[in-house]
């Protein structure tokens, strides 16, 4: 389609592999998009894959978001995704890039994408300040709502403080107590003797309080929260979508995400996720569009009306004695969609026409259309030229008809290639 090469690729310009010569496509099928796929495409179906299969909505497909993950991360990294083109799977985990079977955890990846630039989930990576882990969702909207704005309400699952005991975990309010199986250290170390001069220490997390290092006394638990001093709880939260929003873009809750007793909550990220419009096809401020025009239009002129995504009617024309050829390109100014915070310009409306020709033309009226049309030039056939005869041509069956010659050498030259007729 000329409309893909016109418009395609990355948003950005960055087209990272147009080769589809690739040893295996595995990390391609996982992240469910084709080798060769721009950095725009491969963001786009690592997000929608890494929220729904995130372990918080779906815990039994662990193992899928971890694939997910390390596919992702291999085929985001220029330089990775080049080994794995040429050498595959085994290339990566052997080439020390990654260190011995050495993935970063897929929970790291997934705050790395969608954490923006505050701080890391709860308990792990590299964090600037300790905070309780952010709460990740996808909103899925038409790009009607992204031209106009809106606001749209959005339910929540996220650990709150329990109110009951304020966090303590205990009915008295008294802080929890060190734990007595661990003394307060969350592990438990064994010493084993392996053999003469040779001991092991093995580390284990301590039963008692699964690893806090300190626990409520059962008697004096809270029942809210059972002693675990957050719950579970459903929160409606509001979400105001910017006219100019971007496919990706994300809206950010300051400490409206999860809550952890003596740290700072952590955000909500919403992910905006632009659906794809029957009519229009957005590149950054531009929409795009497609008209079919008859061959009568095409030549005399016409009147079209285009609806807008605000649900205004444009009328375009084309004055009689223009003339429109397959695939020309014009545009509409300022009737693309609006700039983010610039509620005075829009991009532009692209549209590009596509003529359908007539199947045939009634030969008594042939004399007729060409004494409308501008002259054809003569053609002069010289002594001893041949007389051949045109047919329709389909590629797909060339390229087989042409392979099959090759192989069956018996086989009369000449007759290998075949077209179709109809
Ligand atoms: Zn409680
Ligand atoms: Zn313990």
């Amino acid at each position: 389609m000329k409309f893909n090469n016109l418009f395609g690729g990355d948003k950005n310009g960055q087209e990272t592999s147009t080769s589809n010569m690739v040893k295996e496509t595995q990390y391609y099928d996982i992240l469910e998009v084709k080798p060769g796929c721009t950095t725009d495409e491969l963001k786009k179906a690592y997000r929608k894959l890494a929220l729904k299969y995130h372990p918080d909505k779906n815990p039994n497909e662990g193992e899928r978001f971890k694939l997910i993950s390390q596919a992702y991360e291999v085929l985001s990294d220029p330089d990775k995704r080049r080994v794995y083109d040429e050498g595959g799977e085994d290339a990566i985990k052997g080439g020390g890039n990654t260190g011995p079977g050495g993935f970063s955890s897929p929970m790291d990846i997934f705050d790395m994408f969608f954490g923006g630039g505050g701080g890391f989930g709860g308990g792990r990576g590299r964090r600037q300040e300790r905070k309780a882990k952010n709460v990740v969702h996808q909103l899925s909207l038409p790009l009607e709502d992204l031209y106009n704005g809106t606001t749209r309400k959005l339910a929540v699952h996220k650990n709150v403080i329990c109110e009951k005991c304020s966090g303590s975990g205990s009915k008295s309010g008294k802080a929890p107590e060190k734990c007595p199986g661990c003394k307060g250290q969350g592990m438990i170390f064994r010493v084993q003797q392996l053999g003469p001069g040779m001991i092991q220490q093995i580390q284990t997390v301590c039963h008692d309080c699964q690893g806090a290092g300190e626990r409520v006394n059962p008697a004096d638990r809270c029942k809210n929260c059972q002693g675990k001093k957050i719950i579970k709880d459903k929160k409606i939260i509001q979400i105001h979508v910017d006219r100019g929003m971007q496919d990706g873009e994300k809206i950010t809750l300051h400490g409206e995400g999860d809550q952890e007793p003596g740290i700072a909550p952590g955000d909500i990220i919403i992910v905006v996720d632009e659906k794809p419009h029957p009519v229009f096809k957005r590149a950054n401020h531009d929409l795009i569009m497609t008209i079919d025009l008859e061959l009568v239009e095409a030549l005399c002129g016409f009147q079209k009306t285009i609806e807008t995504l605000d649900g205004r009617q444009l009328v375009i024309t084309m004055i009689p004695g223009e003339v429109i050829k397959p695939g020309e390109v014009k545009c509409v100014m300022n009737e693309g969609m609006p700039v983010s915070g610039d509620y005075t310009h829009r991009g532009k409306l692209i549209i590009q026409f596509n003529v359908n020709f007539p199947k045939e033309i009634p030969p008594e009226l042939v004399a007729t259309l060409e004494n409308c049309l501008p002259p054809r030039n003569e053609c002069i056939i010289p002594d001893g030229s041949e007389e051949v005869t045109l047919m329709d041509f389909d590629p797909k069956n060339h390229t087989r008809r042409r392979q099959y010659a090759h192989e069956e050498d018996d086989e009369p030259r000449g007759q290998g290639v075949q077209c179709q007729s109809h």
